[in-house]
């Protein structure tokens, strides 16, 4: 099948050819006709299907033909990442029309999304916290929805927006065309599913955990403390240009993160504790290769897509099956293929045996050549909570009782900090409360708390 084939609208087909994309992917070709009649859809598509243009072509196509100037169609999506994404998309697929949309997630102003929804763009993508914030406002109506989709529902239920959900619902027009796609099914969201969709047209239904084809499978059994010199020993090889890079926990990120650049790689972290500016300035520079390893979190890794990105890396085994699907998804994307490696401890062996039950294969082991697997490791990538606790409350007795001395022996020399230290002696050494003097020092406890 062409593109052609689809009887989209000739001005679309100049964007897609653009793209070049040559034919439809497997989603595109399943998911297009039906929308394109009207009908709702469950599909079960991983990232890097082409799921994002299997939704956004027939919503685009449907939209030519409208006045313009009200919101028609709403996508929820589950991060920011993955709402700017779409919209890129969108933006990409409609250069030859006049359709526009806009993005509306948290972290950034309220001001231009309320534009967006003032000035009725054609598309509106969001997040569904900040949509229900807008919600609150009067100018947020969208009376005229004709089409909405929901994209990643079962990350949706993964991180807890299933009642935002039900109440966004609540504001939308009951008469509508639903596209409703997730890598998985569990059962609340093919609940979900039978609320929302109406005799919808199913696809892919039965290949739900399949990982995408084109991906290569590894699993390195290493010990936890050698994963980081396991990693670095894979880039030195040169068997890895580029690398998207899952760890279990922000700390953990930011630890591999600060590991990798003390020895010369240039890398970036992405995580829920970064501000929305720091995520897109290393999602940027990631995707413009300007950065050769981006270390993310699972949530905040939703919604990457590098074009020929060929490796991922499981620093840690996700606990959820679903994730392993997810994150091997961010390679091997449409045509291209990939290979993803999990880094498996032995603590780890039951997770792992968990997502194979789901693949339905046993993937193959690798020893590295030459790594020493017996090597003496270089720190732990995690310190134990216990441990971070007391090394903060050590620092701050060390902190307080520096400045009781400073305080004690400077005798109302020092401008600033005598005037200071005069007005807190009745409140004791503590009274002025000083922030710990090296920079470092609070960075590192900026570090422990994030792992919390
Ligand atoms: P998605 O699953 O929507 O995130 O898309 C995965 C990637 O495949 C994106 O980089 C798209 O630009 C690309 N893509 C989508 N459709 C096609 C196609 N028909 N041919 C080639 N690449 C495509």
């Amino acid at each position: 099948m062409s593109f052609g084939d689809l009887n989209l609208h000739p001005n679309l087909l100049a964007g897609v050819k653009e793209l070049g994309f040559t034919r439809p992917t497997p989603i595109q070709a399943d998911a297009i006709p039906p929308a394109l009649a009207g009908r709702d859809l469950l599909a079960c598509a991983q990232t890097g299907s082409g799921k994002t243009a299997a939704f956004m072509l027939p919503i685009l196509h449907r939209l030519m033909e409208k006045p313009r100037g009200k919101t028609r169609a709403l996508v929820l999506a589950p991060t920011r990442e993955l709402a700017a994404q779409i919209l890129e998309d969108l933006q990409d697929l409609a250069v030859h029309t006049p359709l526009n949309g806009a993005a509306v997630f948290g972290g950034v102003g309220m001001g231009p999304q309320e534009h967006a929804f003032r000035s009725g763009v054609d598309v509106i993508v969001a997040c569904p916290g900040r949509l229900l914030d807008h919600f609150r406002m009067p100018y947020a109506k969208l009376d005229a929805l004709e089409v909405l989709v929901l994209d990643e529902a079962d990350r949706m239920l993964d991180m807890g927006f299933l009642p935002d959900i039900r109440r966004v619902l609540r504001h939308l027009p009951a008469k509508r065309q639903t596209l409703f796609f997730s890598a998985t099914m569990p059962p609340p969201i093919a609940q979900l599913a039978r609320e929302m969709l109406t005799n919808p047209a199913t696809i892919n239904l039965e290949r739900q955990s399949a990982a995408a084809v084109g991906i290569t499978q590894a699993v390195y059994p290493v010990a936890q403390e050698l994963k980081s010199t396991l990693f670095l020993a894979l880039l030195s090889r040169g068997d890895m240009n580029q690398a998207l890079v899952f760890t279990r926990t922000k700390h953990r990120a930011n630890r591999l993160c600060e590991f990798l650049v003390k020895r010369g790689v240039n890398a970036d972290r992405i995580h829920g504790n970064r501000s929305q500016a720091q995520r897109t300035a290393a999602l940027a520079a990631f995707k413009e290769g300007r950065c050769r390893v981006l270390v993310a979190t699972d949530i905040a890794a939703r919604g990457i897509d590098v074009e020929a990105l060929g490796h991922v890396v499981n620093f840690d085994v996700p606990l959820v099956p679903a994730d392993y699907i997810h994150r091997i998804g961010r390679t091997g994307r449409a045509d291209l293929t990939g290979d993803a490696f999990t880094f498996v401890a032995r603590e780890e062996e039951g997770d792992i045996n968990a997502i194979e039950k789901v693949l339905g294969k046993r993937l193959p082991r690798v020893t590295v050549p030459d790594f020493d697997y017996n090597a003496r490791p270089e720190g732990k990538l995690e310190i134990p909570l216990g441990e971070r606790i007391a090394a903060i409350r050590a620092k701050k007795s060390e902190d307080r009782s520096r400045s009781q001395q400073r305080q004690g022996g400077r005798g109302g020399s020092g401008g600033q900090g005598g005037s200071r230290g005069g007005g807190g002696g009745g409140g004791g050494g503590g009274g002025g409360r000083p922030r710990p003097a090296g920079g470092g020092g609070t960075r590192r406890f900026g570090g422990s708390r994030s792992g919390r």
